[in-house]
């Protein structure tokens, strides 16, 4: 899944970025509120990281002018503002959660899932649903209850169509899921990594819609069986 940073310090930032990334993570990372803003307005990401102090523009006004424009991509804000007051007006402004800092890098991780889940609607960690979930904590997908492993992309792939159940996605949407900015995207990536899931989840899983991108089919055919011809000879 992607993830947007907005961190001007660069130790922070650079370290934070490689822990997400080593945890299956894209990360875009700016440095400024300016950038920050823009990123938010053509990205698709699963969730934001967002440090108040920022230069150029202040993280308080890159949220308020975020949700203001209707955008209701999950806000984690990081901060080293410990005022009541700051913490009152960043949850005020629309941010989804609050991290002081320092903070444990595990707790970070679960509080991102926390409120990417908080805005998939589900109290727990599936989403999903019929034969086909996804564990949003183990990072699992459940063929029929039945648990595999997911690699990062396949997770991101999976999460951005099961989202929505039924929704259609464009390669282009499924892109801007799956890599961040400075990966170099081969012109297949999608069919490939599609074609890799059809083979874990069986053939019908995900469906293409010619011209227009795939969706996720969570009634899944059983495998070998013949259909029940509903009558007997009498
Ligand atoms: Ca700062």
């Amino acid at each position: 899944m992607r993830v947007l940073l907005v961190e001007d310090d660069d130790m922070i930032g650079r370290s934070l970025s490689q822990a997400l990334e080593s945890n299956g993570w894209s990360v875009d990372w700016v440095k400024d509120g300016l950038l920050a803003q823009s990123a938010l307005a053509d990205g698709d990401y699963a969730c934001v990281l967002l440090d108040l102090g920022l230069p150029k523009r202040d993280g308080t006004e890159v949220l308020a002018k975020a949700r203001a424009q209707g955008n209701t991509t999950p806000v984690l804000v990081l901060t080293a503002r410990d005022g009541l007051d700051d913490r009152i007006a960043g949850l005020d402004l629309g941010a989804d959660d609050y991290l002081l800092k320092p903070y444990e890098f595990r707790e970070l991780l679960a509080r991102m899932r926390a409120v990417i889940r908080r805005r998939d609607g589900a109290a727990h960690s599936l989403i999903g649903g019929g034969d086909l979930q996804l564990d949003l904590t183990t990072r699992e997908v459940l063929v029929r209850g039945e648990r595999s492993a997911l690699s990062a992309r396949e997770f991101a792939l999976l999460h951005a169509l099961l989202e929505r159940p039924g929704a259609i996605l464009s390669r282009e949407q499924l892109e801007n899921r799956i890599y961040g900015w400075g990966e170099e995207v081969m012109s297949n990536a999608v069919d490939v990594l599609i074609h890799g899931m059809r083979k874990k989840l069986g053939p019908d899983a995900i469906r293409n819609v010619r011209g227009l991108g795939w969706r996720a089919v969570t009634t899944l055919a059983v495998a070998g069986a013949t259909p029940d011809a509903g009558g007997s000879a009498a």
